[in-house]
C-alpha cells in the first residue's frame, strides 16, 4: 500500500485538466484527487475489498448487487455457495428456474439468472471457460467484450476487471457521481466515461490504487455522504470541500457520530 501512496502523490500536481477531460475544466481550482485518497484513507484505514473468496465469486456479486443492498448478495452468495454453484460450469448448468430462484434475495432474481448464465455462456464461447485467460485478455478489448454481454454495463465490467481481474480500471459509481459533484470536481451532468477518465488520467494506473480508493468512496458515501442530510462536519472530507459550499454550515445530526466500518455496496 504504500508504495501506491507514494507514487500517487506524484499525481498530484497533475489536475484533471492537463488530463484533457471536460470534467477537469471544472476542477482546475480543485485539490487533486490523491488530497481526496489520502483524507480517506488516514481516516478510515485498509478496506479490504472485494469481500469474496474467489475472482467468479467477484464476478458474481458484481452482478448480483446491481439495484441491490449488499446484505441482500450475500445472502444469495450464501445461496449459491450452499448449492455448490460458485463455479462457472454449475452456473452453465443448473436451469434458469432453479438459478432464479436461488439467488431470489439479490431482487430482480430471473433477470439476474439470465445475466450470471450470459456471462457463462460468454465465457465459455470466448476463453473456454478460463477466467485466466479471459483476464490475460488486454484491458480496453476485455472491457469491451464484457460490455458486449448481456446485463453488463460500465460499472459492472469495471469491478469485474479491477476487483477480480486486477485490472487498472476506476469504477465510478452513485457516490462517486455525488461527492464529485457536492465538491465542484464534476457536475451533476458528467457521465460514468467521464468520471472514469477523470480519475483514470490524473491518477497513477495503478489497480491497488483504485480498488481502496472506490471502496474508501463506497465507505464515505454511505456514512456521511447521504443523498439526504449529508454529514459533512463530520465527514473525513469536510476540509475538501469549497470554502463557499453551503454543506459547511449543516447543523451536526446529534447521535450520529459514526467513523466509518468497512461497509461494502
Ligand atoms: S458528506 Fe459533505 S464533506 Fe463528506 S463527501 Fe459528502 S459533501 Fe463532502
Amino acid at each position: 500500500m504504500a508504495a501506491f501512496i507514494s507514487d500517487g502523490r506524484e499525481g498530484l500536481g497533475r489536475n484533471a485538466t492537463e488530463a484533457g477531460s471536460e470534467a477537469g475544466a471544472v476542477m482546475a481550482d480543485r485539490p487533486g484527487l490523491m488530497s481526496y485518497y489520502s483524507a480517506m484513507s488516514e481516516a478510515l484505514g485498509p478496506m479490504h475489498w472485494w469481500p469474496a473468496r474467489t475472482p467468479f465469486e467477484v464476478i458474481v456479486g458484481a452482478i448480483l448487487t446491481q439495484s441491490a443492498a449488499w446484505s441482500n448478495v450475500e445472502r444469495a452468495i450464501a445461496n449459491l455457495r450452499a448449492a455448490r454453484m460458485l463455479t462457472p460450469a454449475a452456473i452453465a448448468r443448473v436451469p434458469a428456474t432453479r438459478l432464479a430462484a436461488i439467488v431470489r434475495p439479490s431482487g430482480y432474481f430471473r433477470q439476474k439468472a439470465r445475466k450470471l448464465k450470459a456471462f457463462v455462456r460468454f465465457l465459455q464461447d470466448e476463453y473456454g471457460g478460463s477466467l485466466k485467460r479471459m483476464f490475460s485478455t488486454p484491458t480496453g478489448e476485455l472491457r469491451e467484450k464484457l460490455l458486449s454481454v448481456h446485463g453488463i454495463g460500465p460499472e459492472t465490467a469495471d469491478s469485474i476487471l479491477l476487483y477480480a481481474g486486477n485490472h487498472p480500471v476506476f469504477v465510478v459509481d452513485a457516490y462517486t457521481h455525488r461527492i464529485l459533484s457536492r465538491h465542484g470536481l464534476a457536475t451533476g451532468k458528467s457521465g460514468y466515461e467521464e468520471v472514469r477518465a477523470l480519475f483514470e488520467d490524473s491518477l497513477p494506473s495503478d489497480a491497488r490504487l483504485f480498488n481502496e480508493f472506490h471502496a474508501l468512496i463506497v465507505n464515505t458515501g454511505k456514512n456521511w455522504c447521504r443523498k439526504r442530510e449529508p454529514r459533512c462536519t463530520e465527514c473525513p472530507l469536510s476540509s475538501l470541500l469549497p470554502p463557499e459550499s453551503s454543506l459547511l454550515r449543516l447543523p451536526v445530526a446529534a447521535g450520529k457520530q459514526n467513523r466509518g466500518a468497512n461497509l461494502t455496496t
